[in-house]
């Protein structure tokens, strides 16, 4: 099978990638040509764990080749994936499909029949019909379908999620487009990986519907943390409590700051949006939008109030500015609320991430980097892990109390307790959703 896959980001290149291991015969297309140059020296531009060993592997092999020339790409094309962002619309948090549209008339322009054409980015039920339309417009003679096929691989999980996925959905309308699809995840099919074949509305629809349900789930998990505060409940018990219930699952109940990352809050947004404008208003989604970002405001006021008050004259290490561990990616981090409001709060920020150092320093203006956990905290009023990278998870915090100015914490990932903290010296210490020590 010759793919060509068009969108080099987070999406296309795992998925580029692994449909080249799969066997098929992948050409991954972007604009950004110094993306697809550091790709042909063989460098991965983003951080994914096993990515860049993957890849090199099925370079090797002449399966896999990166290129900015989309209409040399499409030679021979049967199938054509468009994997580019799809962001919030400024002003009225629908999804901007600027990108999907211009990347599908680019390929109705260049490509010759018969293809798939098929939307892999998370976009609003209908716009499948919309390529369909552009297509027809700037190609009216071509020979072609459309597909859906939603993507949930997780950044820092995501080859594993691609080879051995809980489920592939794949929303078509013609049997042709649906035997090019199954051609193409044969191999997840063979291995008994659940393959959903559904109309394109339905599987647009699942996309937004899985990631609200997600972020309920969090945000849900994250009131009842604020609750479990005020009544002296513990919300890591609470959480293993309820998560044992097979019909909630274990997954998805660790309370923190506020969901953030590329998708959620902008999945959220795009489906009260379509909710909107068909005249049935999401009103758990709205709520959970407004609910997250009451989260990641208390966060704030929680270290504020372990800096006496105010930020003012403090020095604040923050462990952690990525929106999960595993990944270099700050799109919509809680770190970009909870940070600038340290500083405009007149405090002093000291930041290390492992791996977010490279994205973060436009983002976070006036912070100072430092290499390590120890090197942020040393003298240090306050440290707040805000990421729960694994090396976090094992600090001497011994050492760290014995460097720091004034010995607080604040864990927002609830990755220590009461008795680590209090053992290792320090003053205060304060989690989320559980019992504190001030
Ligand atoms: P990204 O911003 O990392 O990558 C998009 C890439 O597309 C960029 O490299 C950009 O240069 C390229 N691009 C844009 N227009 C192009 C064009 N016309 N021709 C060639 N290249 C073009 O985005 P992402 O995180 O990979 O997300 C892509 C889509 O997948 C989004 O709709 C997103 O919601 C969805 N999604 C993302 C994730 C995730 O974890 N990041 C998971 C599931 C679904």
């Amino acid at each position: 099978m010759r793919i060509v896959m068009i969108g080099t980001g987070y999406v296309g290149l795992v998925s580029g990638i692994c449909f080249s291991d799969f066997g098929h015969d992948v050409v991954c297309v972007d604009k950004d040509a110094s993306k697809i140059k550091r790709l042909n020296a063989g460098e991965v531009p983003i951080y994914e764990p096993g990515l860049e060993d993957l890849m090199s592997r099925n370079v090797d092999a002449g399966r896999l080749r990166f290129t900015t020339d989309l209409a040399a790409a499409l030679k021979g094309a049967q199938a054509v994936f468009i994997a580019v962002g799809t962001p919030t619309r400024r002003g009225d948090g629908h999804a901007d499909l600027t990108y999907v549209m211009a990347a599908a008339d680019e390929v109705a322009r260049a490509v010759e029949g018969p293809v798939v054409i098929v939307t892999k980015s998370t976009v609003p039920v209908g716009t499948n019909r919309k390529v369909a339309e552009v297509i027809r417009a700037a190609n009216p003679t071509l020979d072609f379908d459309v597909a859906s096929n939603p993507e949930f691989l997780r950044e820092g999980a995501a080859i594993d999620d691609f080879m051995r996925p809980d489920r592939v959905v794949v929303g078509v309308q013609t049997e042709r487009a649906g035997q090019i699809m199954a051609d193409i995840y044969r191999p997840l099919f063979l291995r008994e990986f659940p393959i959903l074949v559904t109309d394109l509305e339905s599987a647009e629809m699942i996309k937004y519907a899985a990631n609200a349900f997600l972020a309920t789930k969090i945000t849900f998990i994250n009131e009842i943390a604020a609750l479990c505060e005020a009544v002296g409940a513990d919300i890591k018990q609470v959480s293993r409590g309820i998560g044992l219930d097979n019909r909630i699952g274990n997954k998805f109940l660790h309370a923190g700051p506020g969901y953030g990352g590329s998708c959620f809050p902008k999945d959220t947004k795009a489906l009260a949006r379509i909710g909107q404008e068909h005249g049935r208003p999401m009103r758990i989604t709205e709520t959970v939008i407004e609910v997250n970002e009451d989260a990641k405001r208390r966060m704030i006021d929680k270290l504020r109030d372990l800096c006496g008050g105010s930020f003012n004259g403090k020095t604040v290490a923050v462990l952690g500015v990525t929106f999960k561990p595993n990944t270099d990616d700050m799109r919509d981090a809680p770190s970009l609320t909870i940070v600038p409001a340290l500083v405009g709060g007149g405090a002093k920020v000291r930041v290390t991430d492992p791996q977010g150092r490279h994205e973060g320093e436009a983002l976070l203006p006036g912070v100072t980097w430092c290499d390590d956990a120890y090197a942020a905290a040393k003298d240090a009023d306050l440290l707040v892990i805000l990421t729960e990278w694994n090396e976090f998870r094992a600090l001497d915090l011994g050492r760290i109390a014995g460097e720091m100015a004034t010995r607080h914490m604040a864990d927002l990932r609830n990755i220590y307790s009461v008795d680590d903290a209090r053992d290792a010296g320090f003053d205060a210490y304060v989690p989320v959703g559980r019992a504190a020590m001030n």
